[in-house]
């Protein structure tokens, strides 16, 4: 299922929100009840190359 982040532009607080539809109504946010919500992108943290450069050694 996928988790939505929100922002509410009233008091800034940003919240999750777990759909189980994407035909899901914006919610409220829980902290001052306003509608004035803004959908944030969330971000996942892939798994990248590290910061060090130790990758794999091919030895032949
Ligand atoms: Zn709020």
């Amino acid at each position: 299922m996928p988790i939505f982040e929100y922002r509410c532009t009233e008091c800034g607080c940003n919240f999750e929100k777990l759909h189980k539809t994407t035909t899901e109504p914006k919610p409220a946010c829980p902290d001052c009840g306003s509608w004035e919500i803004q959908k944030e992108f969330s971000t996942f943290s892939s798994v990248g190359p590290s910061t060090s450069g130790t990758g794999c050694n091919s030895g032949g």
